[in-house]
């Protein structure tokens, strides 16, 4: 992995999103990169936000804490985007801006519990396992009613929206599908729960086909740091 590359790197992806965000007659100004920074060091972080980037997302709480202390002198918003146990929510409640990745309501209520009062509410997206794979995280996209009905009255979280990472493919015609179905999703629960306004999906293989969709924010990482190494 190369730091050098990462200026170059923010502008061709910069370039990718107003492009993809043209063609659907929308704003750049409302798709919102999240860099997807795990395994990457504080020091390439503070590389990309050097390129304008102020967004991050990370998948391991230790990780992601010791980056968040090391990067404190920065305006950072942070983006837990990885699977959670239900002992670790009290680290992720006190410092996270955004949790991507919240499938069950018992997750959701420790959020809002141990959320500390002063920080604002914590804003919060469902994840869903838009290709029903077995392997994967998040809630199906039937048991999403009864989710979204025992999530949005929590009182220190905000539910805003949805998250999926649909199964991979290097097929063109195979990528739009779940994302329009992710965007069905929110039109349904935005019925129950109308301050539902986000959609987290598309990374760097697919992210022209998310935003053609209506994602508000994309996690890339690959097309930002380089390969990870292992
Ligand atoms: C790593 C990761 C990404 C970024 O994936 P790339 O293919 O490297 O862009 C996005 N979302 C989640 C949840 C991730 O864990």
């Amino acid at each position: 992995m190369n730091q050098k590359t990462i200026p170059d790197n923010i502008v061709k992806l910069l370039s990718r999103v107003r492009l993809a965000a043209q063609k659907s007659q929308r704003s750049a100004e409302d798709i919102c990169i999240v860099a997807a920074s795990k395994t990457r060091s504080s020091d390439t972080i503070r590389a990309a936000h050097q390129s304008g980037l102020c967004d991050f997302g990370e998948n391991y709480l230790q990780e992601a804490l010791d980056k968040i202390e090391d990067l404190a002198d920065l305006n950072l918003c942070w983006h837990f985007i990885g699977p959670i146990q239900s002992n670790k929510t009290r680290p992720i409640a006190e410092h996270f801006n955004w949790v991507h990745s919240v499938e069950r309501a018992k997750i959701a209520r420790r959020l809002s519990d141990q959320r500390p009062p002063e920080l604002g509410p914590l804003q919060i997206l469902l994840q869903v396992n838009i290709s029903g794979e077995a392997s994967k995280s998040g809630a199906l996209p039937e048991e999403l009613p009864g989710l979204v009905e025992e999530v949005m009255g929590l009182p220190h979280i905000t539910l805003r929206g949805l998250m999926a990472i649909p199964a991979a493919t290097n097929d063109e015609s195979q990528k739009t599908q779940p994302f329009a179905r992710m965007r069905q999703l929110l039109r349904e629960m935005q019925v129950i729960a109308p301050e539902m306004d986000s959609l987290s999906m598309g990374m760097s293989n697919d992210l022209e086909a998310a935003i053609a969709q209506g994602t508000t924010f994309v996690r890339v990482g690959t097309d930002i740091f380089g390969p990870r190494d292992g």
